[in-house]
């Protein structure tokens, strides 16, 4: 499949209007990163962090962690790559951490509201981002960001490694920008000032979809029973990109549905620039997108939308059918 789409490689994901996608790709392993080069992804859209806490057996210390998340920059080679913060929960137990027994982890204590409670892991974290990132361009997203103040918080404390980092005389990143992982449907209807502050918001779809239909992404007897493309959910990130765009601050789409050539098109026909995905599926999704008019799809959903259809995937296939003739 990777030789099919082989030949779009060095081409831009534009569609048939001149509008442009961004195409970015998922990472979590230094192994991931020669796919950079090949899948001919803009950059890393969603470094996941997890691995190397989970693979070892003791909290990794500051120095590994900054020469790991250097070595990834240097593998990129000037490319963006962001930085998303520890997301583990209690589903995913590190070793050396007290099991939590929660009866929902996925609700339960994980990611960013481990990181405010047990600041010492996610300040360390944050010094050696910064240390990796000397001298050029730092992203950091933080995960499951569910009201304005977390992410005030996680920021301020970016901040405040930033100023240590400057007390103790160490060199900086050339840049900073700091984005929230949009991932529970509250976040959505935040304070607008909470949209004004980020520098840039991820849609993390599988959580955002799991919470918005109450339906466990694990478990096989619901996993796929709602479709990402019933009309609530597309409702749900129309609203999401308006007011992303209000704001002025860049959103993206970083769940898997980003490399389902029919949802990444449906996606960015609502109006996201930018998709971050398996490197595999960026050959597709530049192949559709480059067959088809965004705006004449805009128009389908919203004619769709107003004949009150419960679910936009018929519409939209039947749609991309007929642009292939
Ligand atoms: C998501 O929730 O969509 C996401 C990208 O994060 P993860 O899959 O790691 O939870
Ligand atoms: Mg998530």
């Amino acid at each position: 499949a990777q030789k099919r789409y082989a030949g779009l490689r060095d081409l831009p994901a534009t569609d048939k209007a001149g509008t442009t996608i961004q195409l970015y790709m998922n990472a979590g392993l230094m192994a991931d990163l020669p796919s950079l080069d090949g899948s001919g992804a803009e950059g890393v859209g969603l470094f996941r962090t997890e691995l190397q806490f989970l693979t070892r057996t003791r909290v990794p210390r500051r120095g590994e962690l900054a020469a790991l998340y250097a070595h990834v920059l240097d593998s990129a080679h000037g490319k963006p790559v962001t930085f998303r913060t520890l997301d583990i929960g209690s589903d995913k137990v590190l070793p050396y951490m007290k099991p939590q027994d929660e009866p929902n982890p996925a609700m339960g204590w994980r990611a960013i509201r481990v990181g405010l409670d047990k600041r010492g892991v996610l300040r360390m974290q944050l010094q050696a981002l910064i240390r990796a990132a000397v001298g050029r361009p730092l992203l950091v997203m933080f995960p499951f960001i569910t009201e304005m103040d977390e992410f005030e918080d996680a920021h301020r404390l970016l901040m405040e490694q930033l100023a240590r980092e400057q007390r103790l005389g160490h060199a900086m990143p050339s840049d900073i920008r700091v984005g929230a992982m949009l991932e529970t449907p509250s976040l959505a209807f935040a304070p607008q000032k909470f949209f004004e502050m980020c520098d840039f918001i991820s849609v993390g779809g599988n959580d955002l979809k799991q919470f918005f239909f109450a339906a466990d992404r694990e478990n096989e007897r619901v996993r796929r029973r709602y479709d990402t493309l019933n009309t609530s959910f597309i409702l749900l990130l129309d609203q999401i990109v308006r007011r992303c765009n209000q704001a002025r601050v860049p959103v993206s789409f970083c769940g898997e549905d980003a490399g389902r050539p029919i949802e990444a098109v449906t996606f960015a026909a609502l109006g996201f620039r930018r998709l971050s995905m398996r490197p595999a599926s960026i050959g597709p999704v530049k192949h559709l997108i480059r067959r088809v008019d965004l705006g004449g799809l805009r128009q389908v959903i919203d004619e769709a939308v107003a004949r009150g259809e419960t679910n936009l995937r018929r519409s939209v296939t039947e749609w991309l059918a007929r642009q292939s003739h």
